[in-house]
């Protein structure tokens, strides 16, 4: 892709700078403490600088950042604190179903009202709830034999929802979950399956266990319950029985997001295995002359560069109306790969220092590796750009 626009490297340089002010304060505090007021804090300011919804478009209150732009964002926060990253972001993740349905009411009703939200003390956020005990990949991939179990049945004009979901990022912290529910749990995920849009004051919902993650621990990960929820019919997103779709074009746009994230992981690993290799003297000099160290940085280096071509390839593409699954996935496995490799060179480069959690090498392997997990694990992410290799093929 063509070089940044003047414009993108200044919202480059904000992010960036918003990043070493705000985040990298709290990064190592959020990590061991998530429920620090300071969370809060961090959250008020993001909201403030309209970080809660980077790619919302502007006339419903976001910073109407495009695609490429919004990938620059996120790998500077994620280079402080990816679990930041991932607090700011999942709301825009929760607001998709909504946006990509097409639902203008629910765009008005949900929406608006949370981006309104931001310039207050009480910053709104939204999560997406797909996945339940017995159905992660299953739901991701429309796997025949996958089945849902949250169920929704039609009922006084609207929809009763019962079930419950877990890992829902931000879950705990949402006022607002857009949920997908089969009509029929023991049929097929790809024709049985809707979305709906849940307010989490609605009667009947309730946040569940807040699970203790690895990594990324700045971003609640939360089980959902809904214990006979009913929402009106006009919270449907979607045709019935279009969630499955909808979720897979979910995923064609947030996948980049999720590569981005990775993206700065890998380049926060690299950039501070450098600066300690140029500073560390052992050997009769600066560890970063000798040659074992060398050829590790290099390999660092070309992983972060490869990973941005990706990630820049997979936004100018959903910047041009084409959204890909194929190429967000490749830049998705091929981004979090990188982030772990280089978050374990860059322990290894630091040695001893590299294993201590005040030096955050560590805390990028933690983070890393749940860019492997979620939004479909790499194994599911390569089945499907195998898939849709076939169909190319195919057509
Ligand atoms: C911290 C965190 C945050 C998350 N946030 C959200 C969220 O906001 N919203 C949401 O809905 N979900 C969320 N998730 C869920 C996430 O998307 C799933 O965990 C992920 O898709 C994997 O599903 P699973 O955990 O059920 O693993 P499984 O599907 O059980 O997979 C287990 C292993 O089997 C492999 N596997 C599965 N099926 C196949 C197959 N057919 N062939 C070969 N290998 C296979 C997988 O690759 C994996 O290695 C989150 C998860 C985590 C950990």
């Amino acid at each position: 892709m063509s070089a940044l626009s003047d414009e993108q490297r200044e919202v480059q340089q904000w992010a960036r700078d918003f990043a070493q002010r705000e985040i990298r304060p709290r990064a190592l505090l959020l990590d061991k403490n998530p429920e620090s007021p300071e969370r809060e804090v961090l959250l008020r300011a993001a909201a403030r600088a309209g970080l809660l919804g980077s790619s919302l478009p502007d006339f419903l209150g976001g910073a109407g950042h495009d695609p490429v732009t919004g990938a620059l964002v996120t790998e500077e926060l994620a280079a402080e604190c990816s679990g930041c990253a991932v607090l700011f972001g999942a709301s825009m993740l929760g607001m998709l179903p909504i946006l990509l349905s097409g639902n203008l009411g629910a765009i008005e009703r949900f929406v608006r009202p949370i981006a309104q939200s931001w310039d207050s003390d009480h910053p709104q956020l939204a999560a997406l709830a797909a996945t339940e005990p017995d159905a992660g990949s299953d739901f991701i991939m429309g796997h025949p034999q996958g089945r849902l179990r949250t169920r929704v049945e039609k009922k006084d004009g609207g929809y009763r929802i019962n079930g419950r979901k877990i890992f829902i990022s931000n879950g705990s912290l949402a006022s607002l979950v857009t949920v997908f529910a089969s009509h029929d749990p023991t049929g097929p995920i790809r024709e049985s399956v809707s979305c709906f849009a849940v307010p989490a004051d609605t009667k009947g919902f309730a946040v569940g266990q807040v699970f203790e993650k690895m990594g990324q621990r700045a971003a609640p990960a939360a089980e959902l319950i809904f214990d006979d929820v009913w929402v009106p019919e006009e919270n449907r997103l979607g045709n019935e029985g279009g969630g499955f779709a909808l979720n897979r074009l979910i995923m064609s746009v947030t996948r980049t997001p999720i590569a981005a994230i990775a993206l700065g992981i890998a380049r926060s690993a690299y950039e501070k295995a450098l600066a300690y290799a140029e500073s560390r003297k052992q050997g009769g000099g600066p560890i970063v002359h000798h040659q074992a160290m060398e050829i590790m940085l290099a390999d660092m280096a070309i992983r972060v560069e490869a990973a941005r071509g990706l990630v820049w390839s997979a936004a100018s593409s959903l910047a041009a109306g084409k959204p890909s699954l194929k190429l967000s996935s490749m830049a998705k496995t091929f981004a979090s790969d990188a982030a772990v490799a280089n978050a374990l060179d860059a322990i290894q480069i630091l040695g001893g220092y590299g294993y201590m959690q005040e030096y955050g090498v560590e805390k990028l392997l933690r983070d890393a590796k749940l860019t492997q997990i979620y939004e479909g694990t790499n194994q599911i992410n390569r089945f499907e750009i195998m898939e849709a290799v076939a169909a190319e093929r195919a057509s």
